[in-house]
């Protein structure tokens, strides 16, 4: 499996990312604030009016981390599970959820490779800057097929490939040069930011991972990129 720079044995990205989160679970957020100047906060908000979720409707919110999809989406008075592989990552959220006085989510350490709920359970799946730290992003894929109903909606927000001349030098540099400095300052841990940089790097493109969700077996299959794909919403139908 990719991890960073290195190519390692599968069995072991999924210990070393995890070393990761529960590294940088407290100073996540404040974290994601200061590497992407505030930005992630438009693309999230972006990503959930993408997702439309409605109330009566029961979603996941996968590689849920510290919750800013699952709060954004609360006020919908959709059902929102909130799941986790990182159980540090899951106690952050469930602390800001408390402060925040939201209480209807439920939490659930889960590995997005092989959930426990039972097939059809859910009308849309989301994941955001999560699914390129999953080791088997085929088996994650499989398993939100399986947990969506028919006619659910699946939707993942993640880093891709900027097709922006210029700008991906640009990108290029400042994540090379100075996120991992960020992370040594923030967060005292410049190797993990090192990793995430990487994994970026490493993900497949736009048309390559909307190749990989219609092998999963979801249609209508949709790329919506964001800063000329910088970041992209990938969406696909359960028919
Ligand atoms: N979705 C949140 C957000 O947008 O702020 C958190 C994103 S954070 C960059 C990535 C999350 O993916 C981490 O909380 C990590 O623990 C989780 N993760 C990594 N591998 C996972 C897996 N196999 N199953 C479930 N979650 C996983």
């Amino acid at each position: 499996a990719s991890f960073g720079y290195e190519d390692i044995p599968a069995e072991e990205k999924e210990a070393r990312v995890g070393a990761i989160f529960s590294n940088v679970a407290r100073k996540y957020d404040v974290m994601n604030d200061a590497m992407s100047v505030g930005m992630h906060r438009l693309w999230k908000d972006k990503f959930v009016r993408r997702v439309r979720p409605r109330a009566g409707e029961a979603i996941l919110d996968m590689a849920g981390g510290t919750g800013d999809i699952a709060f954004r989406m609360a006020p919908s008075g959709a059902a929102i599970t909130v799941s986790d592989i990182n159980q540090d990552m899951l106690n952050v959220g469930m602390e800001r959820a408390e402060k925040r006085g939201l209480t209807g989510l439920e939490w659930s350490r889960q590995n997005a490779e092989e959930l426990t709920f039972p097939d059809r359970a859910f009308d849309a799946y989301t994941i955001a800057f999560g699914i390129r730290n999953v080791t088997h992003v085929d088996r994650a894929l499989a398993e939100a097929y399986r947990v969506l109903k028919f006619g659910g909606r699946f939707f993942c927000l993640e880093f891709s490939t900027t097709e922006w001349p210029g700008f991906a030098e640009v990108y290029d540099a400042y994540s090379h040069k100075l996120v991992p400095r960020i992370g040594q300052m923030i967060a005292g841990d410049a190797d993990s930011y090192r990793y995430l940089i990487e994994s970026i790097r490493r993900f497949p493109p736009m048309p390559e991972f909307e190749r990989m969700i219609r092998a999963a077996g979801f249609t209508r299959t949709k790329v919506e990129p964001i800063l000329g794909g910088l970041v992209a919403i990938h969406s696909g139908w359960k028919a």
